[in-house]
């Protein structure tokens, strides 16, 4: 799939729509979803234009990579949800089954409450 430049998330990042910004540096940004699922419930995105997971991985530089995935601790140390602490659940929906609305990879994380089984 080709990268869609109007993209929520990549309205987002050109400052177009506003965002509750959670944490932020040269590759990443983190911020609240409008709809929150669970008491907690943040987004992290690349700030590179990758649509999906699999699309990051194969086009995506090592740095990118790196720093997207050691993001996720950094957050949930910020939002005191850590494996230290009563922990959260990362997911990232891919593609049509994997039911992905917004076409800019994210992932999601979810806590402050007990999550429950995946689909409860
Ligand atoms: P997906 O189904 O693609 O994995 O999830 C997209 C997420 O983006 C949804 O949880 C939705 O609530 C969130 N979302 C959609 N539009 C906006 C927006 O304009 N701002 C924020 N903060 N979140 C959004």
């Amino acid at each position: 799939m080709s990268y869609d430049k109007n993209n929520v998330f990549a309205k987002i990042l050109r400052g177009e729509i506003p965002c509750k910004k959670v944490f932020e540096n040269k590759y990443v940004l983190s911020f609240h979803d409008i709809n929150p699922k669970k008491k907690i419930h943040v987004l992290v995105i690349p700030k590179g234009e990758y649509t999906d997971l699999d699309h990051f991985h194969s086009e995506a530089t090592e740095i990118e990579i790196v720093e997207f995935n050691k993001s996720v601790t950094r957050i949930v140390k910020m939002l005191k949800i850590s494996s230290n602490e009563n922990g959260y659940r990362m997911l990232s929906n891919i593609g049509h089954d994997g039911a992905q609305e917004v076409p800019h990879l994210h992932y999601h994380i979810f806590g402050g409450e007990k999550i429950g089984v995946l689909g409860g």
